[in-house]
């Protein structure tokens, strides 16, 4: 279906003409401009489909998308030359150098939660590294998709850029196809069939997943400004961020006082917004469904309160939650955030270990000791000491999930090295040959002992 797509963006890759860095840099301009033409139109897709705020969808959405392409811009040249690297004294005469290749023609598949930005930061790496790219945007935010076909296709031919607008058969579709390199973000479940579906062509793929990303307060935390932070993260675009924090556990000493905080915090950050009816959207019906069902899973502390056809559910704290209850069994993505309690961090470490490796894990202290306990015991992607979501919005820090929650990282100079494959390259001299490696006997061992001792 997609095989003759597949190979004109080869033929195209083949040219040449991608790998120069006048073109790179051109596309990227090129692709920064056209969302500047058609912003009010991707402000307007994004209000359509989850109800984003014009000020939300820029700081989560546009805002994050320019500061990739010019944060690229500014490095790329550097980033794109030849790495020298040393050589031992086997080697001596020969020189080392690692360049930075494109693989080819990838694959972009992106999730409906920040539709832009999923679909266009990995195009950024993958442009920036050389590559032409097929970018398969969620079907769940319809005009969302729309706009980015249209401005990609209004920008770039389609021998170099394509959009494939699509549910899951166009997906699977696109998946048979061997591509050089596939980029996915979505759900842990979908993304073990693609990872199924890359082993079919041997493909490397990146998988950017999601999980259960716990925020941890410690009694010495300072209880306000973890409350507020925690509020905004888990709230932000009715908790549908991959990184906002699943749950919290607080310590017992601190718990009341937290949970005051919490629900203060949630309300003046949110309350304003559900009034005027500008709070986002639960993305379906269908998960409007499910999370209405992990209501009865606690005791509901604030929130609660859901609507079918404006599709919202306000945003809710749940306590006295059974760690073995449902909603404690998958990912929430979704306005609820259940609030547990611990006695010591050997228990919190016994909990999050309980689960599988986080996307991301928020430990709130002012203790050092607690950050080393917390951040160098447990295996999670990424995460904030004293914040949540905000290690996401930087360009210099790669940003992806280990096991579960994903494999390989992106932003910044970590997507050019994404979408790159490292190959290394060794030029001999040709003016010595030592002639140890051709002969045998005594003396060569000896220097081969010396040489590899
Ligand atoms: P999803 O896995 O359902 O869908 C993602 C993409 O995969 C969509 O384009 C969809 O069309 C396609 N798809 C769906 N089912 C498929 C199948 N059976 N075969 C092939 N393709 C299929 O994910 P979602 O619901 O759009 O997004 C939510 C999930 O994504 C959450 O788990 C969240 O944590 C995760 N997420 C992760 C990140 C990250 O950067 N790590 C960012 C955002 C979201």
């Amino acid at each position: 279906m997609f095989t003759s797509l597949r190979e004109k963006q080869k033929h195209f890759f083949y040219t040449g003409q991608t790998k120069e860095y006048a073109f790179r840099k051109k596309q990227l301009e090129r692709l920064k401009e056209a969302i500047q033409t058609n912003e009010a139109e991707l402000l307007e897709a994004l209000k359509l489909d989850l109800n984003k705020t014009n000020e939300e969808a820029f700081l989560t959405e546009l805002g994050p998308t320019y500061q990739e392409i010019n944060h690229t811009l500014k490095h790329l040249k550097e980033w794109m030359e030849p790495e020298k690297v040393k050589t031992p004294a086997s080697h001596v005469g020969s020189v080392g150098k690692i360049h930075y290749e494109p693989y080819g023609v990838a694959l972009i598949i992106a999730p409906w939660n920040y539709p832009l930005q999923l679909a266009l930061s990995p195009l950024v790496g993958a442009i920036s590294a050389g590559n032409c790219a097929i970018v398969k945007p969620s079907e769940l935010t319809p005009h969302t998709s729309k706009a980015i076909a249209k401005l990609l296709d209004q920008t770039f031919d389609e021998a170099f850029v394509k959009t494939v607008e699509g549910a899951v058969d166009v997906s699977q579709a696109l998946l048979k196809e061997p591509f050089d390199y596939i980029f996915f973000t979505g759900s842990v479940g979908v993304g073990k069939i693609v990872m199924e579906a890359a082993s079919k062509n041997l493909t490397p793929i990146t998988l950017e997943l999601g999980g259960k990303s716990p925020a941890i307060v410690h009694e010495d935390a300072k209880l306000d400004l973890a409350a507020k932070r925690i509020a905004w993260g888990k709230f932000l675009n009715a908790g549908q961020t991959c990184v906002a924090p699943d749950y919290v556990l607080v310590h017992e000493r601190v718990y009341p006082a937290f949970l005051k905080k919490v629900k203060k915090h949630t309300k003046a950050l949110f309350d304003k917004a559900l009034l005027k009816g500008t709070y986002p959207q639960v993305v379906s019906g269908r998960h409007l469904e499910r999370l209405a069902g992990f209501l009865s899973d606690g005791q509901v502390e604030l929130g609660g309160q859901y609507n079918k056809e404006s599709r919202t559910l306000t945003p809710t704290i749940l306590t006295e939650v059974n760690w073995e209850a449902s909603i404690m069994q998958e990912e929430i993505f979704g306005p609820i955030l259940p609030i547990f309690t611990y006695q010591s961090l050997d228990e919190v470490l016994d909990k999050v270990r309980d689960k599988a490796n986080p996307l991301a894990l928020y430990v709130f202290t002012e203790n050092k000791k607690v950050e080393a306990l917390i951040t160098e015991n447990l295996s999670f992607g990424g995460g904030c000491i004293n914040d949540t979501v905000m290690h996401l919005a930087t360009p210099y820090l790669p940003f992806g999930g280990v096991g579960e929650s994903g494999t390989g990282a992106y932003h910044g100079v970590e997507s050019f090295r994404t979408f790159s494959h490292r190959k290394s390259i060794l030029k001999q001299s040709t003016k010595v040959d030592l002639p140890l490696r051709y002969k045998q006997g005594k003396l060569t061992m000896k220097v081969l002992r010396k040489l590899f001792n």
